[in-house]
């Protein structure tokens, strides 16, 4: 665990690390080999985690969280990749709380902030994705249409990840048709769903690559509470893309502590792996994948921390996030790469944890964001290159 040099000087935060790796320490490779293989809900670590009060990092001590900042949740879901388990099974809550804590009323932040904190309830499923849209949210065709005090709900969202271990559900839905808004990015609208008491709400999983609780989720009219709107109606891509660089800033933690954990296994393995006659890791062809790799998640860490640092400080972060996410993503695939190929045949075998920690992390090519969406981000939006699409 601490066979990696420390990477910073002075870190605020080296006593909730210390934590959460304590907490780690009871759910090792072996409680996540048997859920993967079931593709079952890690219920007892998520559990673990709001019951200590990490998921409730980011919600303000008024409603009962504890207030911290973004950095803080960040290293959080650092230590949990690092430590070889898997923050995907409750890391949403951490960043799509933020449209409820920026844009909900009052009345919905003391309803629901302080049950959230305390565990009672989880803000886990985020309805963005649809089939026919993907990575084009503006093209989305869920609609929510008024009726009396009521919105009434039709469509289909997929990937909806957690759907059926969450109560609540952030969601987006258009309220306006998109031919009748000045812009693409009007007329949809949030809402926080209460899944626990609406009919017409259909949930299915689809099974992956690897143990991610996704599901698709069906929407045959709905009804929901008029008052389930956050903020403003029509205004809801706004919100949702406010919270998008908390969500690339944590997600990009994530890579970093899965990177962590690849390089660590990789390195471990090569000094006590023998063949001719000495460790593998003699080998410079074994040595210069696993030491690129950590000399290019050193480099993805340090964007990491400016993003956060950008964030807390208010400051436009959006490039940075961007990039702090991609190049995370790059590092733990790079990390993942080595510490397989390191493992030789050993590192297809589940008792390793290498392969299904190899799978998990290659999610994050492709979400939240995928890279080439990022590539288009920076192309058009820091070099000043015409929109590609
Ligand atoms: C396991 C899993 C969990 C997920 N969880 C959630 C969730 O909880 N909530 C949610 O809302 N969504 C979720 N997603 C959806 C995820 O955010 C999308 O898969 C992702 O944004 C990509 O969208 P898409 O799959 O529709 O790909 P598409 O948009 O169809 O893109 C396919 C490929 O084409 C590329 N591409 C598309 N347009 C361009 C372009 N203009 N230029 C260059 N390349 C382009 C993309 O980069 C990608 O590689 C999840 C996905 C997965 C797989």
């Amino acid at each position: 665990m601490d066979s990696l040099p420390p990477t910073t000087e002075r870190d605020p935060h080296a006593a909730i690390r210390e934590e959460v790796r304590k907490l780690c320490l009871g759910f090792p490779g072996a409680y996540w080999r048997v859920l993967d293989r079931e593709h079952a809900y890690p219920e007892a670590f998520v559990r673990a985690l709001a019951d200590q009060g990490w998921l409730a990092a980011l919600i303000p001590e008024e409603y009962g969280g504890s207030g911290l900042p973004l950095s803080a949740a960040a290293a959080i879901l650092e230590e949990i990749q690092r430590a070889g388990c898997n923050g995907g099974a409750c890391h949403a809550q951490m960043y799509i709380m933020g449209a409820l804590l920026r844009h909900g009323s009052a009345a919905q932040k003391s309803l629901y902030l302080p049950q959230i904190a305390s565990g009672a309830l989880r803000l886990q499923a985020f309805g963005v994705t649809e089939p026919g849209s993907g990575t084009d949210t503006t093209a989305l065709k869920t609609t929510a249409r008024r009726d009396g005090d009521e919105y009434v709900i039709n469509g289909q969202k997929i990937w909806t990840s957690r759907a059926e271990h969450s109560d609540l559900m952030l969601l987006l839905a258009r309220t306006a048709p998109r031919e009748q808004t000045a812009k693409r990015t009007d007329g949809l609208s949030v809402f926080l769903v209460d899944m626990r008491k609406v009919k017409g709400l259909t949930i299915r999983p689809i099974r992956t690559m690897m143990n991610h609780a996704t599901t698709e989720v069906f929407f045959d009219d709905m009804r929901i509470p008029a008052d389930a709107l956050i903020g403003e109606a029509g205004r809801g891509f706004r919100y949702i893309l406010s919270g998008m660089n908390a969500e690339r800033i944590l997600i990009a933690a994530e890579c970093i502590g899965d990177a962590k954990w690849f390089i660590e296994k990789t390195t471990a393995y090569a000094k006590e792996r023998v063949v001719f006659g000495r460790p593998i890791g003699q080998n410079q062809g074994i040595q210069f994948p696993v030491a690129k790799a950590y000399a290019h998640m050193r480099a993805a860490e340090l964007m990491v921390y400016h993003a956060a640092a950008l964030f807390e400080s208010g400051r436009d972060c959006g490039a940075e996030a961007n990039m702090a996410k991609m190049l995370a993503a790059d590092a733990s695939w790079e990390a993942a790469e080595a510490c397989v190929q390191t493992h030789g045949g050993f590192g297809f075998a589940e008792e390793y944890d290498v392969e299904r920690k190899f799978r998990e992390t290659r999610l994050y090519q492709v979400a939240p964001i995928s890279t080439n969406l990022i590539l288009s981000y920076l192309a058009e939006h820091v070099l000043g290159l015409p929109r590609s699409y």
